[in-house]
């Protein structure tokens, strides 16, 4: 039996910041972890000397980017060039992203350029907060008169949120995100793996204790107060603190009566955003001019990352391609759009081919701002003393790593918080204060 201050469950970016902060607050911290390695939706795989994420990965200038730099991570890369070809009617068009291209672009009338270069610029200098609780389709038509702004709006704010349908996310989180986004997104050198490798660092610097291949089965619970991690293999650890850095769903599961507490009610309440992802490493680009693409009337997404990062030992263009999902999807079909896609942006990419890895269903993130969100999770769940959650899910207005970042920072905030308040109650009970 051991005892340490902290307990966080999961050892993804949530878990991996929780931790860190837990531990500069000087707390005994020891990080669980069921994979054999840590970090979660974010590792990178090298496959034949290419760096592949599960999936594009671009970290943009929110909560996370701030917190990884105030930790004093390094985070190698480059932010690209954000010239981009929408795909309308199965064929190639630039996008309005510089003076250039926005005379020139194909896709707009002279009216439709003023109207999204007008739009773009109040949107940079907007407070999003009143759009909180308006869809997106409600931003755009309230917003756009029109008709292909509109369309471009859709497949740029489909990006910052990954969610395929404009009726559910709630505006405002994402406009933020759009507005991070055009501050320049950073591709990160040897992917996100790279992150999370500095994060392990700090953490172990810290002294967290990482214990990895090791699945909590539940967190004990006695008279409404946390007491115990006890995981599959025997291994139990007392504690007055558990952060659970799981998906909403494992998070309900691990609480004895989870049914009364609030964990209930954020698993119900959640939806998740899913994509097919397919990346590929290739010799060279057939089409070198063509690195970047939305789409505007298919729900997919474009990016060479190896424009800004260093994806490949040996030279290869890493590209990285995502098919934003709805309910219904067919693992073969998505595959068979991707790669159309990449017969558009680069014709004869079959002959330069090293190595492609398709992944048919990846949960991008287990819940998000939407309309018929009851209440934000966390970061305490009020029913049980000393039970915090953290992760993507947990936004309370950030978007995908940022809301993993900030959640995880919330619920150390409100763990130091509730103990220095009940210092303080005992200081004043014994006539200190
Ligand atoms: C395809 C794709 C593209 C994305 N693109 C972007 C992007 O461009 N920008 C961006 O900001 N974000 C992006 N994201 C989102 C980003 O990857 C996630 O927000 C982030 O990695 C989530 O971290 P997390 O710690 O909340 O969750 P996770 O990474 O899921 O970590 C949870 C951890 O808990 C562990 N766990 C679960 N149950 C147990 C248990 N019982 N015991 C012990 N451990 C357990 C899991 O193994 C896992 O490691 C993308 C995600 C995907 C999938």
């Amino acid at each position: 039996m051991q005892k340490v201050d902290v307990v966080v469950v999961g050892g993804g970016i949530a878990g991996l910041t929780a931790a860190i902060y837990a531990a500069k607050a000087g707390k005994q911290t020891v990080v669980i972890e069921k994979q054999e390695r840590l970090g979660g939706r974010a590792i990178s795989n090298k496959k034949k000397r290419a760096y592949f994420n599960l999936g594009a990965h671009s970290l943009y200038k929110g909560d996370a980017y701030a917190t990884f730099r105030e930790l004093g991570l390094t985070l190698q890369g480059k932010q690209p060039s954000a010239f981009a070809y929408g795909v309308w009617k199965g064929k190639l068009s630039a996008l309005p992203s510089d003076m250039k291209s926005l005379f020139t672009t194909p896709l707009l009338s002279w009216k439709g350029k003023m109207e999204f270069a007008s739009c773009l610029m109040k949107l940079m200098k907007a407070d999003t907060h009143p759009f909180d609780r308006i869809s997106i389709r409600e931003w755009v038509e309230g917003n756009l008169r029109d008709p292909m702004v509109r369309n471009i709006f859709y497949s740029l704010l489909r990006a910052a949120s990954y969610v395929v349908g404009p009726d559910l996310p709630a505006a405002g989180p994402v406009l933020k995100q759009l507005q991070n986004a055009l501050k320049g997104a950073l591709y990160l050198d040897r992917g996100w793996g790279a992150l999370v490798e500095e994060l392990r660092t700090k953490a172990a610097d810290l002294g967290v204790r990482l214990l990895t291949n090791t699945k909590v089965s539940s967190v004990d619970i006695r008279g409404g107060i946390v007491r115990q991690v006890l995981c599959e293999d025997g291994t139990k650890i007392n504690t007055r603190h558990v952060i659970l850095a799981t998906p909403p769903a494992v998070a309900n599961d691990l609480v004895p009566f989870a049914e009364n507490t609030a964990l209930r009610t954020w698993k119900e309440q959640a939806i998740e955003v899913n994509a097919a992802c397919l990346d590929v490493a290739l010799n060279r680009l057939p089409k070198p001019k063509q690195q970047f693409a939305y789409g505007i009337d298919q729900t997919v997404l474009f990016s060479n990352y190896s424009r800004a990062a260093y994806l490949s030992d040996d030279g290869a263009q890493v590209i990285s391609l995502i098919k934003y999902q709805g309910k219904d999807t067919d693992a073969d079909k998505d595959l068979h759009e991707l790669e159309g896609v990449l017969d558009l942006m680069q014709p004869g990419w079959r002959d330069e081919l090293i190595v492609k890895q398709y992944l048919p269903r990846m949960t991008v993130c287990h819940d998000f701002m939407h309309l018929k969100r009851l209440e934000n999770p966390g970061p305490a769940v009020p029913e049980i003393q000393g039970l915090y959650v953290a992760g993507e899910w947990a936004s309370h207005g950030e978007v995908l790593v940022d809301a993993a970042t900030a959640s995880a920072k919330r619920a150390v905030q409100h763990m130091l918080s509730l103990e220095d308040k009940e210092r303080n109650a005992q200081y004043e009970h014994r006539g200190v204060i």
